[in-house]
């Protein structure tokens, strides 16, 4: 089987010009060159912003840019027909087609309405602060420009379990609540069951009926192949295995699903797969922190160490892992970007070697320049495109397969071969990394490989290094690079 690679296809500051599904439409033959097998894209609803929303402040689950709600018709990334074509280009193109589903909370509700709320304690969520009182808040969703196409469910007060009123954290007294946040995984500030906007209460089973209905016209509608999931840690874990089996059942076929739980805590990851009978695979944050912390320690780093904690270390099968995402990147919510140098090693580290699923990020291949601001912090992000990056991505298209053998045994310079199949022609390849000075490190490629000779397709190293009768040799690298060591002649930009 080939290997499968992820693309992660928008970041946070992606323009509002909604070109994003024409642009992405455009570039579906490259991707799948690369070895791209599935492509995430973002939330394909319209916001609480209208065209400017990055789309996680979900307002209507049903106008995937096909009303004129919150001032346009079209979203931040374009209309339901781009967004379809866009679906149908990646598919031509055998690549599978990942939907960003948010369904912890939505924002932008289009009236008021009086309601009972019991006020908490922010950092304590369980604890009550005064007598419950009434609030008038933007609870009811009438969708008045969709006006009950594909469904005419109004979303109100009992459909919402908790809402912030003036910065304040308030549960609402609706029948279901019974004066309690939901039980969720998230256990900071004592229950993390509300994150932002009007959050889901999904103990109502109107709510959850509406939302199988939806995820039914969803799937239907656009033919997408899995979900990317959000927010997990906020949202009740029966609801998800329930929703899933429902589509897996409707549809007769299998979904491919991705689930955000984030947590540096590769125990709580372990749980929740657990939980949830391993039906949703995870991306694997702990090692994204990993990467971020030895991206600024430097040479003091053990890079023998790099995968402890991790989920692909303790449940590869089920782990997705990243180097940054649209939450990572500067003034975001996750704030923890890796810094340029260790860049390409964090790729090659997910995309060479053999556990886990890689998702690569958008910036890597087209770049990222923009200004933000956030409570009054202006500053300038850069990200570049990396070349080496898209070689390290046909490399595992083409290369990155049979045994891997470990060298984690420095704690400035590692490395790993792959041994190649014979299935596969110049199959196998030889990776060396060094946070600290240049480095070198002996590797067996085997006794088949005897006397043929590698090149660093990074190009940092411009030397051909030649295996001896075992199969052996000692490959260099550059301090604080990557260099990975393939057959010489492969060609491999001209490979299909
Ligand atoms: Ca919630």
């Amino acid at each position: 089987m080939n290997n499968q690679t992820i693309f992660q296809f928008f970041h946070w500051y992606y323009s509002k010009e909604g070109n994003l599904w024409n642009h992405a439409k455009e570039q579906a033959s490259y991707l799948a060159s690369l070895g791209v097998t599935q492509v995430w894209l973002p939330p394909a609803y319209k916001g609480a912003g209208g065209a400017d929303d990055p789309g996680y402040a979900v307002y209507d689950l049903f106008d995937l840019g096909e009303f004129d709600q919150k001032g346009r018709v079209r979203t931040r990334y374009g209309t339901l027909q781009e967004y379809q074509d866009c679906i149908r280009a990646f598919h031509e193109n055998g690549i599978k087609v990942l939907a960003d589903i948010v369904l912890n909370h939505k924002i932008g509700g289009d009236e008021k309405e009086r309601i009972w709320v019991q006020k908490v304690d922010a950092e304590d969520r369980n604890k009550k602060i005064g007598e419950p009182y009434p609030v008038e808040a933007y609870t009811k969703f009438i969708f008045p420009g969709r006006k009950g196409k594909y469904s005419n469910y109004i979303w109100d007060w009992q459909s919402f379990a908790g809402i912030s009123v003036d910065k304040t954290i308030d549960l609402i007294l609706n029948e279901y609540t019974n004066g309690n946040w939901e039980n969720v995984p998230g256990t900071e500030n004592g229950n993390y069951d509300y994150l932002m906007g009007n959050d889901i209460e999904f103990r109502n089973p109107y709510v959850r009926e509406e939302l199988k209905k939806w995820g039914a016209w969803y799937t239907e509608t656009t033919g997408i192949d899995g979900y990317r999931l959000d927010a997990l840690k906020h949202i009740n874990p029966d609801f998800y295995p329930e929703w899933l089996d429902f589509l897996k059942d409707r549809f007769k076929r299998d979904f491919l699903c991705i689930g955000e739980y984030w947590k540096n805590e590769v125990g709580d990851l372990l749980k929740y797969i657990e939980t949830t009978g391993s039906r949703i695979q995870l991306f694997d944050a702990p090692l994204h922190y990993n990467f971020y912390q030895a991206s600024r320690k430097g040479a003091s780093c053990d890079l023998s160490h790099i995968l402890a904690g991790s989920l692909t270390e303790k449940h590869p099968e089920l782990s997705i892992t990243f180097i940054d995402n649209h939450d990572t990147q500067p003034l975001q919510s996750l704030q923890s970007p890796v810094e340029d140098w260790f860049r390409p090693i964090a790729y090659a580290l997910i995309l060479l070697r053999e556990q886990a699923t890689p998702c690569v990020f958008y910036p890597v291949l087209y770049g990222a320049k923009y200004f933000d601001e956030r409570n009054g912090e202006k500053q300038y992000v850069e990200l570049p495109a990396l070349s080496c990056i898209a070689t390290m991505m046909r490399a595992r298209k083409h290369l990155a397969y049979g045994k891997q053998t470990d060298y984690f045994d420095h704690p400035n310079t590692i490395g790993w071969i792959r041994e190649g199949v014979e299935e596969k022609e110049n199959s196998g390849c030889a990776v060396v990394i060094a946070n600290s000075q240049e480095g070198y490190k002996t590797m067996s490629m085997g006794i088949r490989h005897a006397r043929r000779v590698m090149v660093d397709c990074c190009g940092q190293r411009k030397e051909k290094v030649e295996l001896n009768d075992q199969g052996e040799a000692t490959f260099p690298v550059n301090g604080g690079a990557v260099s990975v060591w393939i057959f010489e002649n492969t060609d491999l930009d001209k490979r299909n």
